[in-house]
Protein backbone atom coordinates (compact mmCIF):
# COMPACT_ATOMS: atom_id res chain seq x y z
CA UNK A 1 0.00 0.00 0.00
CA UNK A 2 2.70 2.37 0.99
CA UNK A 3 4.57 1.84 -1.61
CA UNK A 4 1.99 2.39 -4.39
CA UNK A 5 0.54 5.49 -3.02
CA UNK A 6 4.23 6.61 -3.16
CA UNK A 7 4.39 5.44 -6.81
CA UNK A 8 1.29 7.12 -7.42
CA UNK A 9 1.79 10.47 -5.68
CA UNK A 10 4.95 10.48 -7.53
CA UNK A 11 3.77 10.34 -10.31
CA UNK A 12 0.91 12.69 -10.29
CA UNK A 13 3.06 15.08 -9.08
CA UNK A 14 5.42 14.96 -12.14
CA UNK A 15 2.53 15.23 -14.40
CA UNK A 16 0.79 18.36 -12.12
CA UNK A 17 4.16 19.68 -12.15
CA UNK A 18 3.91 20.35 -16.18
CA UNK A 19 0.82 22.31 -16.09
CA UNK A 20 0.04 25.90 -16.98
CA UNK A 21 -2.56 26.08 -13.85
CA UNK A 22 -1.08 27.53 -10.67
CA UNK A 23 -3.69 25.33 -8.73
CA UNK A 24 -3.26 22.30 -10.61
CA UNK A 25 0.71 22.53 -10.34
CA UNK A 26 0.58 23.04 -6.98
CA UNK A 27 -2.27 20.51 -5.92
CA UNK A 28 -0.07 17.68 -4.21
CA UNK A 29 2.02 19.31 -2.38
CA UNK A 30 -0.63 21.68 -0.93
CA UNK A 31 -2.75 18.78 -0.36
CA UNK A 32 -0.62 15.60 0.57
CA UNK A 33 2.73 17.27 1.55
CA UNK A 34 3.60 18.06 5.11
CA UNK A 35 6.91 19.42 6.81
CA UNK A 36 9.13 18.19 9.68
CA UNK A 37 12.41 18.47 11.15
CA UNK A 38 14.78 15.82 12.60
CA UNK A 39 16.39 17.06 15.83
CA UNK A 40 19.61 15.63 17.04
CA UNK A 41 20.80 17.13 19.98
CA UNK A 42 24.22 16.55 21.43
CA UNK A 43 24.40 14.99 24.75
CA UNK A 44 28.02 16.50 25.37
CA UNK A 45 27.06 20.36 24.53
CA UNK A 46 24.24 20.37 23.82
CA UNK A 47 23.38 22.09 20.61
CA UNK A 48 20.35 21.02 18.63
CA UNK A 49 20.88 20.19 14.40
CA UNK A 50 17.89 20.43 12.94
CA UNK A 51 16.71 18.89 9.74
CA UNK A 52 13.83 19.79 7.14
CA UNK A 53 12.43 17.28 5.54
CA UNK A 54 8.86 16.71 3.74
CA UNK A 55 6.44 13.78 4.00
CA UNK A 56 3.59 12.48 2.44
CA UNK A 57 2.48 9.89 5.35
CA UNK A 58 3.02 8.92 8.88
CA UNK A 59 4.00 5.84 9.97
CA UNK A 60 2.49 4.67 13.11
CA UNK A 61 3.37 1.47 15.27
CA UNK A 62 0.21 0.02 16.72
CA UNK A 63 1.26 -2.75 19.27
CA UNK A 64 -0.92 -5.39 18.55
CA UNK A 65 -0.95 -8.74 21.54
CA UNK A 66 -3.01 -11.09 19.87
CA UNK A 67 -4.38 -12.27 16.66
CA UNK A 68 -7.90 -11.16 17.93
CA UNK A 69 -6.67 -7.59 19.14
CA UNK A 70 -5.76 -6.88 16.05
CA UNK A 71 -10.01 -8.11 14.96
CA UNK A 72 -10.76 -6.33 17.65
CA UNK A 73 -8.99 -3.00 17.05
CA UNK A 74 -10.33 -3.18 13.17
CA UNK A 75 -13.78 -4.01 14.08
CA UNK A 76 -15.02 -3.17 17.68
CA UNK A 77 -12.79 -0.26 18.83
CA UNK A 78 -13.31 1.82 15.42
CA UNK A 79 -16.72 1.03 15.19
CA UNK A 80 -17.82 0.63 18.52
CA UNK A 81 -15.87 2.53 20.98
CA UNK A 82 -14.04 5.06 18.75
CA UNK A 83 -12.12 6.69 21.96
CA UNK A 84 -9.97 2.86 22.34
CA UNK A 85 -8.97 3.10 18.77
CA UNK A 86 -8.22 6.67 19.18
CA UNK A 87 -6.50 6.13 22.27
CA UNK A 88 -4.30 3.59 19.96
CA UNK A 89 -3.57 5.94 17.53
CA UNK A 90 -2.27 8.43 20.14
CA UNK A 91 -0.18 6.24 21.80
CA UNK A 92 1.26 5.24 18.16
CA UNK A 93 1.83 9.12 17.16
CA UNK A 94 3.42 9.28 20.53
CA UNK A 95 5.60 6.21 19.29
CA UNK A 96 6.34 8.35 16.26
CA UNK A 97 7.24 11.64 17.27
CA UNK A 98 9.28 10.49 20.50
CA UNK A 99 12.87 10.87 21.43
CA UNK A 100 15.02 8.10 19.91
CA UNK A 101 18.81 7.76 21.89
CA UNK A 102 21.84 7.58 19.54
CA UNK A 103 24.41 5.71 21.52
CA UNK A 104 27.00 3.24 21.06
CA UNK A 105 27.53 2.44 17.34
CA UNK A 106 25.05 4.64 16.14
CA UNK A 107 26.34 7.59 18.19
CA UNK A 108 25.81 11.37 16.70
CA UNK A 109 29.30 13.25 15.00
CA UNK A 110 28.40 16.86 16.52
CA UNK A 111 29.91 19.35 14.51
CA UNK A 112 30.30 21.48 17.51
CA UNK A 113 32.61 19.08 19.25
CA UNK A 114 33.77 17.83 16.57
CA UNK A 115 33.51 14.29 17.52
CA UNK A 116 31.44 11.27 17.85
CA UNK A 117 28.67 11.80 21.41
CA UNK A 118 25.61 10.44 22.39
CA UNK A 119 22.74 12.30 21.11
CA UNK A 120 18.58 12.02 21.27
CA UNK A 121 17.24 12.73 18.00
CA UNK A 122 12.99 13.60 17.45
CA UNK A 123 11.12 14.53 14.85
CA UNK A 124 9.07 17.38 14.56
CA UNK A 125 5.99 18.14 12.64
CA UNK A 126 6.08 21.92 11.50
CA UNK A 127 3.23 21.84 9.01
CA UNK A 128 0.46 19.35 8.40
CA UNK A 129 -1.26 18.38 4.98
CA UNK A 130 -4.99 19.28 4.80
CA UNK A 131 -5.22 15.11 3.82
CA UNK A 132 -2.72 12.53 5.91
CA UNK A 133 -2.18 9.26 5.24
CA UNK A 134 -1.37 7.66 8.19
CA UNK A 135 -0.17 4.26 7.62
CA UNK A 136 -0.60 1.92 10.14
CA UNK A 137 1.77 -0.91 10.78
CA UNK A 138 0.47 -3.20 13.18
CA UNK A 139 3.15 -5.18 15.57
CA UNK A 140 1.98 -8.26 16.87
CA UNK A 141 3.57 -9.59 20.17
CA UNK A 142 2.86 -12.75 20.72
ZN1 LIG B 1 28.40 18.39 20.82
Amino acid sequence: MTRFYKALITYLEDKFEKSTNLEVRNLIREQFQGKCEYVTTCSNCHTPSTRSSYFYEIEIHLAVLHLLNLLYFLCVSLIFLPSQGIKMLEEGIAKYIAEEELTGPNQYMCDKCNAKHDATRAIRLTALPEVSLNHLQLQNYL
